[in-house]
């Protein structure tokens, strides 16, 4: 399986890190070596001295495909979670101070914490989903996915003129604003409507 994860998808994060807001979605992947699931502890990274997270609805791919037109895309997924893309911000303002690519910051071991998965039926409407992230039980991104960029189905349409899609693949939908650092000890609680569906410590 593969990550693929879409950046910039929220205007206000956009802003914070004085990206331009894009006329295509960005997408960049990490390897099944960054995902991180069942809870397990995620272990600071000795390379990096400003790991960042930042909080995502997570799209499980339940089909293959592959051009995939934007009004049929929410065939190809029938379950959401939300993960954490964890970038090594130090190491990213580098590469991108270079123009080279983000991988050495944003797909290293344990990258990519996932929680349970929830049917999509389960959301009245899938352009007005809240989600949040708490550390230490204080609240520290909170998201709706009313202001993404890009839908859902127009991610998948577009990823999937380029890459194949397959299934069990995941798509990390951008995270809002309120990104910031981590530490060791640290506890994170990711929430989607209100349900805890991720929870697990900093190492
Ligand atoms: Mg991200």
């Amino acid at each position: 399986m593969k990550i693929i994860c879409i950046g910039r998808n929220y205007i206000e994060h956009a802003k914070e890190l004085n990206n331009p807001v894009p006329a295509k979605p960005v997408f960049f992947m990490k390897p099944d070596t960054a995902l991180l699931q069942k809870n397990n502890p995620f272990f600071y990274p000795a390379f990096s001295s400003d790991v960042h997270y930042e909080t995502e609805l997570v799209l499980k791919i339940n089909r293959n495909g592959k051009y995939i037109e934007e009004p049929f895309a929410d065939k190809y997924f029938e379950e959401i979670g939300i993960g954490i893309d964890f970038t090594a911000r130090d190491l990213q303002s580098e590469q991108k101070k270079k123009g080279l690519p983000w991988e050495i910051a944003k797909a290293f071991d344990g990258a990519a914490p996932v929680g349970q998965f929830v049917n999509k039926s389960k959301f009245k409407d899938l352009n007005d989903i809240n989600f949040s992230l708490q550390i230490n039980g204080e609240v520290r991104q909170e998201g709706n996915t009313r202001d993404m960029i890009f839908s859902f189905n127009r991610i998948i349409a577009y990823v999937s003129q380029f890459i194949s899609l397959k299934t069990g693949d995941l798509i990390f939908t951008g995270t809002p604003a309120g990104v910031g650092p981590t530490q060791i000890n640290d506890r994170f609680e990711a929430f989607i409507e209100g349900e805890k569906l991720l929870e697990f410590n900093v190492k």
